[in-house]
C-alpha cells in the first residue's frame, strides 16, 4: 500500500495538530522507509516476478525488523523519542508509534500472508491479501485515501491532498493493473529504491503544499 497510508497523516495531524505534517507523514511512512535501506543492506529480503509487476507476484520473504508489529514499532518508539527530544514535544512520541502501528495495520488488508507479528523466528504471519484482485485493489485504496480525506481536510487543503493522493496513485498504478506485461522494476535494490523515492517524494510534496 503507497497513498493509503497518508490518509491516515492526514487523521492524525487533524486530531493532533501539535505534532508537525512533515513528522506524522515520516510517522506512516516509517516501516517502508526503514524497509528500504533494509534491503540493499542484506537485512530484509524481498523478491520481485520479473514477469509481472503486479503486487501479488512480490514475495516479502523476511522483513521482520520493518514490517512486524512488535519489533517494527519498537523502532518507531525510538524515533518517535528523538524526534520529540529534538522538538521539545512530547506528544511526537504517541503520535510517531500510532503513524506506524497503522501502517502495519493497513499492510494487513492488503499483503498476503507475509506480515510478522513478533518480528522474531517461527513467528505468525498475517495478510487479508486485497492485492489477489488488484483492480478492486486499485479502488479501494485511494476510495479508503479520498475518504478519510475528506474528514480529515477541508477546503484547498483537502483539494491538493486529492489531486496528490490521485497523481501518485497514478503513477502507481502498474503494479494494480498490470500494463507494462514485464516488471519495470528489474531487482530487489531497485524496488526499495523506488520506494524511499515514492514515500520521500509524497512527504515533500505533501509537506510543501497542504
Ligand atoms: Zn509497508
Amino acid at each position: 500500500m503507497f497513498v493509503g497510508h497518508f490518509a491516515i497523516a492526514f487523521l492524525l495531524w487533524r486530531l493532533f495538530p501539535q505534532v508537525p505534517l512533515p513528522v506524522v507523514l515520516v510517522s506512516v511512512s516509517f516501516p517502508d522507509l526503514l524497509w528500504s535501506l533494509l534491503v540493499p543492506a542484506g537485512l530484509e529480503k524481498v523478491r520481485i516476478n520479473p514477469d509481472s509487476p503486479l503486487q501479488k507476484f512480490i514475495i516479502f520473504e523476511k522483513y521482520p525488523y520493518s514490517h512486524s508489529l512488535i519489533l517494527g514499532n519498537f523502532w518507531s518508539l525510538l524515533l518517535g523519542i528523538a524526534i520529540a527530544v529534538a522538538l521539545n514535544n512530547p506528544l511526537v512520541i504517541p503520535v510517531f508509534v500510532l503513524g506506524s502501528a497503522s501502517h502495519w495495520i493497513l499492510d494487513t488488508v492488503v499483503h498476503l500472508k507475509d506480515l510478522p507479528i513478533l518480528g522474531f523466528d517461527g513467528d505468525t504471519k498475517v495478510g487479508a491479501g486485497l492485492w489477489r484482485r488488484p483492480l478492486l485493489a486499485f479502488i479501494v485504496e485511494y476510495a479508503f485515501y479520498a475518504m478519510v480525506c475528506a474528514f480529515a481536510l477541508s477546503g484547498a487543503s483537502l483539494f491538493s491532498a486529492l489531486v496528490i493522493g490521485g497523481v501518485f496513485h497514478g503513477i502507481n498504478a502498474n503494479s494494480f493493473l498490470g500494463l507494462s506485461k514485464k516488471n519495470t522494476v528489474k531487482s530487489s535494490n531497485a524496488y526499495a529504491g523506488l520506494a524511499l523515492f515514492g514515500f520521500g517524494a509524497f512527504t515533500i510534496v505533501a509537506s510543501l503544499v497542504i
